[in-house]
């Protein structure tokens, strides 16, 4: 997908209103990780530096469309500032007086933040009116908020798509995600491995249709397996199970078949008699040939064999798509085959990304976050994208002539 970057238009002397996804965790009115806020720096920096006058907008949790002074942007205002060193305005309201004035009084290369847009019930309903308000803020709309991508708001869709912004443009996060994560399925280097995994086959259906169009090879793991090798026959004992998707999966594993595609299934598992309650708690486990799994097992991680053979494919791999741990990782006893598969990745010269909130984090809690070409900053966002689906955030913007 070819959209138009900051780079491509002139910023200078003009109102760049900039989408941007500061929905930091929050506790006792403090920021707890300020990463969000530093992953937009190179945006506003670029726009400050080449004498833009910069206006930020972006959501933080679900106000419900009212004021609430809980959910203010104040404080990230604050730390924005002491990220750049350098004066931030923060405006009280989002379309109002204070917001007006500040906007008016702005300078090329300030800085200046509206409060939280979700304090207005039309930012989520999409609200025309609102859009046109929003715009008087706006000669050039910038989209960095990948977060919200796949939402048709205000200010992720609606400002652009009502006509109110002409011109719009990805800040360099959007920019990021459409070439690594676009580029890793639109026009991969081969071959392509998808790894899928997490609980549910019904979380994943989109994701694994799409990418059996795409990918070489398929490798599957986390709870989503067994219901695949039940429908193949197997006894997966009290594994997870979606009895209602085995004709999809049989119909998957068709479909793999008919295009050639490697669609792999764990050859081994480690099991346990119950699910581990709290999901930390040590419970007795073994590892079992896949064939072997007992009436009353739960298989909750792939075993060491299956780590093996899929690591080989990681190895041989141009790209991999990774999205949904292999196992219930947050459990030390059944973290090992997320943590092998991760390492693989990590070992190959691959171009490897990271799609999925628990996959994201599990890469980043063993430590291999830098060890990865990219791991995607949006949760559904990138679920969404990688479903082959347009999303409004980033289907707006312009496109290179
Ligand atoms: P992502 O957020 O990366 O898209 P998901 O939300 O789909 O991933 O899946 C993550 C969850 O899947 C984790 O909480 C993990 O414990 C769970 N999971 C993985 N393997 C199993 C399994 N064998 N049985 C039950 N749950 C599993
Ligand atoms: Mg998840």
């Amino acid at each position: 997908m070819n959209k138009k970057t900051i780079e491509s238009v002139n910023v200078k002397d003009k109102k760049c209103l900039v989408r941007c996804d500061f929905n930091v965790p929050m506790s006792g009115g403090a920021i707890t990780d300020d990463t969000r806020i530093r992953a937009a720096l190179p945006t506003i920096k670029y726009l400050y530096e080449h004498g833009a006058k910069v206006i930020l907008c972006s959501h933080l949790g679900r106000p419900k469309g009212e004021f609430n002074l809980k959910y203010s942007l104040k404080p990230v205002s604050v730390r924005l500032s002491e990220l750049l060193g350098r004066p931030v305005v923060f405006a009280n309201d989002v379309v109002g007086e204070d917001a007006k004035a500040k906007v008016a009084a702005l300078k090329s290369g300030e800085v200046m933040l509206l409060e939280n847009l979700r304090f207005h019930k039309e930012e989520e309903a999409n609200d025309k009116e609102f859009c046109r308000s929003l715009s008087q803020f706006c000669d050039i709309y910038v989209n960095d908020a990948f977060g919200t991508a796949h939402r048709a708001h205000a200010s992720t869709a609606g400002i652009v798509t009502y006509g109110f912004a002409h011109t719009a443009v990805a800040g360099f996060l959007i920019a990021k995600e459409l070439e690594c994560l676009g580029g890793a399925i639109e026009s991969p280097r081969r071959p392509l491995v998808a790894i899928l995994g997490g609980a549910k086959v019904s979380d994943k259906i989109g994701v694994i249709n799409n990418l059996i169009d795409k990918a070489d090879t398929i490798l599957i793991g986390g709870g989503m397996a067994y219901t695949f090798l039940k429908a193949k026959g197997l006894n997966i004992g009290k594994s997870l199970c979606e009895e209602d998707k085995l004709d999809l999966a049989r119909e998957l594993i068709a479909k793999a078949k008919e295009r050639n595609v490697k669609l792999l299934l764990p050859i081994d598992a480690k099991v346990a008699k119950a699910f581990p309650d709290p999901i930390d708690a040590e419970v007795p486990f073994r590892q079992v040939d896949i064939n072997e799994i007992g009436a009353d097992d739960m298989a909750l991680d792939i075993g060491e064999e299956t780590a093996n053979f899929y690591a080989g494919e990681i190895r041989s791999a141009g790209t991999v798509v990774w999205n949904g741990p292999m196992g219930v990782f947050e459990n030390k006893n059944f973290a090992s085959g997320t943590y092998s598969i991760a390492s693989a990745v990590a070992d190959s010269k691959c171009i490897s990304v990271v799609g999925g909130g628990d996959s994201a984090a599990a890469v980043q809690q063993m430590g291999l976050a830098d060890k990865m070409t990219h791991i995607s900053t949006g949760g559904g966002a990138s679920l969404e994208y990688l479903e082959g689906k347009i999303l409004p955030g980033i289907d707006c913007l312009n496109n290179v002539d």
